[in-house]
């Protein structure tokens, strides 16, 4: 299957859709923060990043669901700073403290080039919601080059349908979280009360665009949706209820991972119900609740005992 923005590129969309999202740094309505600040002129809003993206870290990573690693990896770009900004955050230096290197388009192209050459199954952006005109920018640059794996947008969930719609017929895969059910919890963990809204509709947009997860005859992921869902201490993710949603408004075939690695991170230690990691029973019954909503495909890894 031929990478959706090479196609893009060929037609000149991919160039109108840089356009329009550079534009919209000038007044930055890019995620749910609408901070409207100058980002082309170095003004800085919530994810305190202006005219260039910063990169923590890239390479191969093999500790992504088993679609994305393959045998030769999938190729990460960890972006610095963040637009959610979770106080438990696993990420923290990166995410809060702004650990990282600033980077231009064609140090990007370049970034993307070097994984695709040692191996890497996709170009995998890790929180790149607030850099999304910087990675559509470097994309011309690297398809000279000869990028042709699929791109991952893997994000918090706190989306701009708007912005999400820039990048349809470009990303073939969606990897969001989908963190909380309830608006208090969210404004109590996020600063984000209208975190369920956004992201149950920003999953929805991305389920229109690709649709459910397509894996070739090799276990590659080609293009489709993956949904991640950390499980909370004390219940606090709302896992029924997401579970529901998937399985009622997106589709029971979603691809889920339901994770178990919570450990109090970041400033978590001053929240008293996140200061710990979470049960084995917690855990169980997380995978209870997707079963019992109708999700039919959970990430293998649950079902070779990987984290049990
Ligand atoms: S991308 Fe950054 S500056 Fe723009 S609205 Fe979101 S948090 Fe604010």
């Amino acid at each position: 299957m031929e990478a959706a923005y090479l196609k893009a590129y060929k037609n000149g969309f991919l160039q109108e859709r840089i356009k329009k999202a550079l534009s919209i740094l000038k007044c930055c309505v890019l995620c749910p923060r609408t901070c409207k600040v100058n980002r082309l002129e170095g003004d800085r809003g919530v994810c305190r990043t202006g005219r260039y993206a910063k990169v923590s870290s890239y390479g191969p990573h093999f500790g992504e669901e088993d679609p994305l690693v393959g045998t030769g990896g999938s190729g990460t770009v960890f972006f610095t700073h963040c637009n959610l900004l979770c106080v438990f955050c696993q990420n923290y230096a990166i995410s809060h403290r702004g650990e990282g290197f600033e980077v231009a388009p064609d140090g990007l192209a370049t970034i993307m080039i070097q994984l695709q050459e040692r191996g890497a199954h996709n170009i995998n952006f890790v929180t790149p919601s607030h850099v999304v005109p910087h990675i559509l920018e470097a994309l011309p640059r690297a398809i000279e080059d000869g990028l042709n794996v699929p791109l991952v947008y893997n994000c918090g969930g706190y989306e701009s349908i708007k912005t999400l719609a820039l990048l349809d017929g470009i990303f073939d895969i969606y990897m969001p979280d989908l963190k909380f059910a309830d608006d208090t919890i969210a404004q109590r963990y996020c600063n984000a009360p209208d975190y369920p809204e956004r992201a149950k509709a920003a999953v929805k947009e991305m389920h229109r665009q690709v649709g459910d997860l397509i894996i070739n005859e090799r276990g590659i992921a080609e293009r489709g949706l993956l949904v991640r869902h950390l499980v909370m201490p004390e219940g606090k993710a709302g896992t029924y209820e997401l579970m529901g949603f998937l399985a009622g408004e997106v589709s029971k075939n979603t691809y889920v991972n339901i994770m178990n690695q919570y450990r109090p991170c970041g400033d978590a230690a001053k929240f008293r119900e996140l200061s710990r990691s979470i049960t084995s029973e917690e855990y169980h019954e997380a995978i209870q609740d997707a079963n019992a909503a109708g999700i039919t495909r959970l990430d293998q890894r649950m079902q070779r005992g990987v984290f049990l």
